[in-house]
């Protein structure tokens, strides 16, 4: 007979492995389907200091392997797929992955969010020749380089804080005259000698025949156009949704976040969401957990509600 999981939960970040936390606790039967390495975000994170209880030398990196191994030590099942569709109505979900289709009677979906792009010239042809979108993978490429971040965000100031640990200079190009960053991390930006910022300020351009050579700036108040000479580019602007798979099928606002209530209930019956991918305030490691937490709990009363 077709095997038939309590849940599954698609995505293997801090919302999907503590949802696996749960919900194998609970004695449900359990898999997580996740198609690149498990942690999400957070696993290229270097310093992780306002996760409660994360202090001393604790990264994201070992923070989403110790997350991995507690939920397997309850029971949690991993696989390493990528989810080509869903069929979410009715009472056996189906998720359908390249080598194999799993059955559920619930699903979370707790697919994360992707960088978005700074959208200026030659970008996506220097992408990876100087252009990043993740300093704990490529920060020791540009070992006592010239670095540029963009964005004024907790991503944006908190990696420009790691980078300066190994370029030359840093500069931060934010398009306004103040930071969104949480002011702890503004404090150490500020402190730190390496770290200097233009303001008021976008990319136009991006520069080089071979790798990323320099960007061209734009004043965004005085329209000065002016060039910086960088090796290298991380591009901090903020995060969209991973949703597609479920566009159409569940209901989401306009940048494709899923909508849900309290409970972390979508609009269909046995189908929760926690996480990134959510209509929410505050994107945290610790709301992210919490929202697994929630979405496992009320998973399982659905199906003992089914039951009853
Ligand atoms: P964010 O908070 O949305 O900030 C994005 C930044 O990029 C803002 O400064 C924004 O400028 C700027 N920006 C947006 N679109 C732009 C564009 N088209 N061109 C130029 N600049 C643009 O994103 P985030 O910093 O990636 O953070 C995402 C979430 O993760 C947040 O909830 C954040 O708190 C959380 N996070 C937390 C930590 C931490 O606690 N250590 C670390 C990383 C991320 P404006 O300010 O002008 O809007």
């Amino acid at each position: 007979m077709e095997h038939i999981y309590d849940t599954i939960i698609i995505g293997g970040g801090p919302a999907g492995l503590s949802a696996g936390l749960y919900a194998s606790r609970s004695r449900m039967d359990t898999l997580v389907i996740e198609r690149a390495a498990y942690g999400g975000q957070v696993a290229t994170t270097d310093e992780l200091d306002n996760y409660p209880g994360s202090i001393e030398n604790s990264t994201g990196a070992s923070l989403s392997k110790r997350m991995k191994e507690q939920a397997a030590e309850f029971g949690t099942k991993f696989v390493n797929e990528e989810v080509a569709g869903v069929e979410l109505e009715g009472d056996i979900k189906v998720i359908k992955c390249m080598s194999k289709s799993y059955k559920a009677k619930t699903i979370i979906i707790a697919t994360g969010a992707y960088p978005r792009l700074g959208g200026f010239k030659n970008e996506t042809e220097l992408r990876g020749k100087g252009v990043s979108y993740c300093a704990t993978c490529d920060a020791d490429f540009f070992a006592d380089l010239d670095i540029a971040v963009l964005g004024g965000g907790d991503s944006a100031i908190s990696e420009a804080i790691y980078l300066a640990k190994f370029g030359e200079t840093v500069t931060v190009i934010h398009r306004r005259d103040e930071l969104r960053a949480a002011k702890s991390l503004q404090e150490k930006a500020f402190s730190n000698p390496k770290i200097k910022f233009v303001w008021d300020t976008v990319v136009e351009e991006a520069k080089g025949t071979e790798v990323l050579e320099s960007l061209v700036l734009k004043n965004i108040k005085t329209g000065e156009i002016s060039e910086l000479k960088s090796d290298g580019c991380f591009v901090f602007i903020g995060y969209l949704p991973i949703s597609e798979l479920f566009k159409g099928k569940i209901t989401m606002n306009e940048r494709g976040d899923v909508i849900t209530d309290e409970e972390m209930r979508t609009n269909i019956p046995g189908v929760y969401a926690a996480g990134d991918i959510r209509v929410k305030l505050l994107r945290q490691v610790i709301t992210a957990a919490a929202d697994g937490a929630i979405a496992a709990t009320h998973a399982e009363h659905y199906i003992e509600s089914k039951l009853r």
